[in-house]
């Protein structure tokens, strides 16, 4: 809890309706989407101006109070956990799209637009912003950009990351910092948008967003190709690429998540099936065809059962869902669920996948994969119950197996759900304790009393 003069100086200035100080306010603050333990704010604020942010981070800073913002509390890597409790900002009152500029392509935003809607908006304009989390119905822009989320459509068209021109953020003392431009080129200064983006509000917290779009393409295809073998299905991933065709979505399921998606949403999947390949191909209406044959083909070579091309925007749209919905359908089957998103370079997806069957054998878990395997990056999702000491300890280390594997294959600890708490402690053996000792520079030079959002990425300097 603050204290009551820090209360009342609180509520001076961002209003007494947007300050909660009830314990049943902090409880509901004190977890996001991560499986970890929840620590309770001592304080959570709703600030509904970018003034009355800066105020929270001035005061903040000035009582040597630690910071977390918010947004849905949709990450998976327990980044607004208030880990050394203090204040949590919940930034969903600040959801103004400001502009979007069709004639230059962009859009300014406020941090606490949530994704799906920006998306439909800018739709509505015949403009297109691609990055789409899984969570887009309710994640905000804010988050997204301080996680640099990717979704279904990386492989084609990139991450968060890709699309951020420039931002205005406060610094630790308040102090409101401009980066990037309106242009399409920007060269002035240190690259400031850069090392805000997937900091998880440990270097600023972010008040405005400058977002690329692009033009809306014309014509889509999508398709299902059904394996009955799931090496079969993985190997098809990296040979769609290796033939120059880059699909806007490559999604794959393995037949443990088939059969829950069904159960959950009954869209038709086929439940005996080993994998799936949920494939979109987008852009000119006579290359679109031309790509989504030569995809449909390729499948069929490597040995697809059958291969289903939706016949309509009902149809497609209704695949689409039920793959959105896979965690949810995971989630139901099993009172936790640990969803992981270690990444291979693509054409390490067919080991990745194997060493993912193994590792449930190995440790007597059921895991249900799924995820875009085009840019190599898996979810493979740990159903258990958090109660179970014994059970709890064999999915930590089945946790830092997989993440060993995808290592030592080349590839990352984390594709688009950050590092937050949950993957600090695995943090070296990805990059380096010098890696490590430079980014703690970078945040005691910025942050020196450790108010942003301690604890995460990085951990604590020892
Ligand atoms: C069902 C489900 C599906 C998902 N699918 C995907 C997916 O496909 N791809 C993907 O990348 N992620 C996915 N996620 C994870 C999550 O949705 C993303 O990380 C998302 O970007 C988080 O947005 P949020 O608004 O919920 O942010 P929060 O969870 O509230 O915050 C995330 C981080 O951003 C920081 N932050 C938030 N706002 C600001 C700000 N204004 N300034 C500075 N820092 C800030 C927080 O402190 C925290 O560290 C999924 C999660 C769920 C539950």
């Amino acid at each position: 809890m603050v204290n009551r003069n820090l209360l009342k100086e609180f509520q001076k200035r961002l209003g007494r309706e947007n300050v909660f100080s009830e314990e049943a306010d902090r409880l509901v603050y004190s977890y996001d989407a991560a499986v970890l333990k929840p620590e309770i704010p001592g304080l959570v604020v709703r600030p509904v101006t970018s003034e009355a942010l800066s105020h929270a981070v001035r005061l903040c800073n000035e009582n040597g109070l630690p910071l977390t913002v918010r947004g849905a509390g949709t990450n998976l890597s327990g980044g607004t956990i208030p880990k050394k409790g203090g204040v949590v900002a919940v930034t969903n009152a600040l959801n103004k799209i400001l502009e979007i500029n069709e004639e230059d392509m962009y859009a300014v935003v406020q941090p606490g637009v949530v994704t799906a809607k920006f998306a439909t908006a800018v739709e509505s304009r015949g403009l297109f912003y691609p990055p789409d989390p899984g969570s887009q119905a309710v994640s905000t822009l804010g988050g997204n950009v301080a996680e640099n989320a990717g979704g279904l459509r990386g492989l084609k068209y990139g991450v968060t990351r890709d699309y951020v021109m420039g931002l205005q953020f406060f610094d630790v003392d308040g102090e409101l910092v401009k980066t990037g431009s309106r242009t399409v080129k920007c060269a002035t200064g240190y690259n400031l948008t850069g090392l805000l983006v997937g900091s998880e509000g440990t270097l600023g917290v972010i008040s405005e967003i400058i977002l690329k779009l692009i033009p809306l393409p014309v014509h889509k295809r999508a398709m299902m190709a059904i394996f009955n073998d799931i090496s079969r299905a993985s190997e098809t991933v990296a040979a769609i690429i290796a033939h120059r065709i880059v699909p806007a979505t490559l999604e794959f399921l393995d037949n443990f998540t088939i059969r829950a998606v069904e159960s959950y949403s009954q869209v038709g999947l086929p439940v005996d099936a080993a994998a799936l390949l949920l494939i979109e191909v987008d852009g000119h209406p006579a290359q679109v065809e031309e790509d989504a044959d030569k995809v449909a083909s390729l499948c069929r070579e490597m040995g697809a059962a059958e291969i289903r091309v939706a016949k309509d925007a009902a149809e497609r749209d209704k695949v689409w869902e039920a793959r959105r919905s896979a965690l949810s359908a995971l989630a139901k089957m099993k009172p936790t669920v640990v969803l992981e998103d270690a990444t291979v370079p693509r054409s390490k997806i067919p080991d990745m996948v194997l060493a993912i069957e193994e590792i449930s054998r190995r440790f007597d878990l059921p895991i249900g994969t799924f995820g875009h395997a085009g840019d190599g990056n898996l979810h493979p999702t740990i159903l258990t119950d958090r109660r179970n000491k014994e059970e709890w300890k064999r999915v930590e280390a089945a946790i830092e197996a997989i993440f060993d594997k995808a290592l030592e294959l080349g590839g990352t600890l984390s594709g688009e759900h950050g590092i937050g708490l949950a993957k600090s402690c695995f943090l070296e053996k990805e990059t380096s304790m010098a890696a490590i000792t430079y980014s703690r520079r970078i945040k005691a030079a910025l942050d020196p009393k450790n108010i942003l959002n301690p604890g995460k990425i990085i951990g604590e300097s020892p």
